[in-house]
């Protein structure tokens, strides 16, 4: 696959994307969308809402689904009762570890840091970096010949032993050479870092005031189970969906977007009875990695990722993960996209009776040194009252979580493409172009008049005004009409329509295909339903 800068480069050239608050040197972790990003992002959460919510059919039983059901939305606050976040075990359990250098004052993730040890002048040394996996070679040599003062001439006084390893595999830090660090053993212990911001609500000051940013937007749901379920008459089974801003404190956010400290979710929390709800997992889990598929993900470059037992929370019965081969990370290496979780009555059992044991049995509830629940639940009945059966009982939950900017990353990175198009004198010219699926390109379409006269850009207007009503399109007059559809091809625009001498007698225009560079000859009349059809088409 192609390297990574040139996707960031063209995010930059183009305004997907720029780093936030750029002109004061930006901010670690925090990403702004640019004019075309917003749309892609938006077409992004739109396809999402429609595809899982709005346009679902109530009516009809899904392939692979166990019965027909029903999908509903919520929009909750980011800032919620900090009981919330005790109880959703967030407050005690949301955590990395984390290492400091004494030296530099710089923070790591214990399981981002990576290192070789290398051996010169009878020392052993662990070289560790934290640069892309492409350039680890490069930059660990470089700090190891460094490190024992060796000039390249001396280069073979250097050798390796073992490759890579990640620093929870080192036990002694004395001999660690810290990313940034030119002296040894200036990493602390590995020490909790809690993920969550936290802030001060009201005049509050101190502990009474403090609150959190969520840190996922699923637990707005499940607060709020009750209202939904008091006030919409959905039945189970059914979801809940929400889409939203999320914060977390990442110690080492990188690659791009992938890690961000502000990011959006869409997640969706499925309620079922407890005999169903193994297939409503597998229905959920396989109809999320349709969903990316449909969108232009492709196969090899997209897994299905089942957890091993071992890897599973003790609530959980099944859980996977959808990841993506993103072009930084190592050949073979996979970044998540979505996770499936099947939860079972976990949350919100945590938020009727207050936090459960996570280690050893769920059921019993966390004690405090008093011997009383360590965090309260709301005490609110949240369980469920089948109207036909007029059995009682606590639904389980099957979670579809996904990141909306790690899935507009994927298809940014999907649709990146190098290769060669014919300019307006039939000479081919390399091109880079983003073959993104057209539901999701920023604009549909680019509607350009062949040459500023003749008439030829009143009619071009007019196309445009007619498109605009349902689509977001772009009119350019300036420049060769090449270097305007290569300027489309790098914004993702699948279709360009060109009105040039013949549009004026026969009432035609040109329509180009951004991927197939074919271009057919269409009546100007049909222009709106030709450009509708093909976008529903995709
Ligand atoms: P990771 O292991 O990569 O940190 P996670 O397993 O903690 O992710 P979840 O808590 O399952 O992630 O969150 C659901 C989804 O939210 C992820 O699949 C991802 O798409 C998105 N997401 C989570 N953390 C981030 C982040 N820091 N930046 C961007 N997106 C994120």
């Amino acid at each position: 696959m192609f390297p990574m800068e040139k996707l960031v480069s063209l995010c930059k050239r183009r305004g997907y994307m720029f780093q936030s608050s750029e002109i004061y040197g930006g901010l670690n972790g925090f990403w702004d969308y640019g004019p075309l990003g917003v749309e892609l992002k938006r077409n992004v959460k739109d396809a999402w809402w429609h595809d899982m919510v709005s346009g679902h059919d109530e009516l009809s039983v899904l392939q692979g689904a166990p019965s027909e059901y029903e999908m509903t939305g919520l929009d909750c606050t980011i800032i919620m009762h900090p009981q919330v976040w005790k109880c959703s075990g967030h407050y005690d359990l949301f955590h990395d570890y984390m290492v400091d250098c004494r030296q530099t004052r710089k923070r790591y993730r214990h399981d981002q840091v990576r290192g070789r040890w290398a051996e010169a002048k009878g020392q052993k040394v662990f070289v560790t970096t934290m640069v892309e996996t492409d350039q680890e070679d490069e930059e660990s040599l470089r700090r190891a010949m460094k490190f024992f003062k060796l000039r390249n001439k001396d280069a073979d006084q250097l050798s390796w032993d073992g490759g890579y390893r990640v620093l929870t595999e080192i036990d002694d830090f004395s001999q660690v050479l810290g990313p940034d660090a030119n002296e040894l053993g200036t990493l602390t212990e590995p020490r909790e870092f809690n993920l969550m911001f936290k802030t001060y609500v009201g005049a509050l000051s101190g502990e009474e005031g403090a609150a959190f940013l969520r840190p996922e937007t699923a637990q707005g749901i499940f607060v709020n189970f009750k209202n939904v379920v008091d006030s919409s008459r959905v039945k189970i089974p059914f979801g809940i969906a929400q889409v939203g801003k999320s914060f977390r404190n990442e110690i080492t956010p990188r690659n791009f977007t992938f890690r961000s400290r502000e990011f959006e979710q869409m997640e969706i929390e499925f309620f079922c009875h407890p005999n169903s709800s193994q297939q409503w997992y597998r229905f959920w889990r396989d109809r999320r990695l349709q969903w990316y598929k449909d969108l232009g993900l492709s196969g090899e470059r997209l897994i299905l990722r089942e957890h091993h037992t071992d890897e599973l929370s003790h609530y959980s019965t099944g859980t996977a993960d959808i990841e993506y081969a993103f072009p930084f990370l190592p050949e073979g290496e996979f970044g998540e996209l979505e996770g499936i979780a099947h939860r079972g009555d976990f949350d919100l059992r945590s938020h009727m009776e207050g936090k459960l044991d996570e280690k050893s049995n769920p059921l019993t509830v966390q004690l405090g040194e008093d011997g009383k629940p360590k965090y309260r639940g709301s005490g609110k009945d949240l369980t469920y009252r089948d109207e036909l059966t007029n059995e009682r009982f606590t639904p389980h939950v099957v979670e579809p979580s996904a990141g909306a900017d790690r899935a507009t990353l994927a298809f940014l990175c999907e649709a990146y493409h190098e290769d060669e198009a014919p300019d307006e004198n039939g000479k081919l010219q390399s091109r880079v172009v983003l073959r993104l699926n057209p539901r999701l390109a920023p604009l549909k379409a680019a509607i350009f008049p062949l040459v500023k006269k003749d008439g030829m850009p009143e009619v071009a207007k007019d196309i445009y005004r007619a498109l605009k009503k349902k689509f977001n399109v772009f009119y350019d007059e300036k420049g060769a009409v090449g270097r305007r559809y290569r300027r489309q091809d790098e914004a993702g625009t699948p279709y360009c329509i060109t009105v040039d001498g013949e549009s004026l007698q026969d009432k035609t225009v040109t329509i180009r295909d951004r991927d197939s560079l074919e271009q057919v000859r269409v009546r100007i009349d049909d222009v709106v339903s030709e450009i509708e059809n093909r976008v529903s088409c995709s």
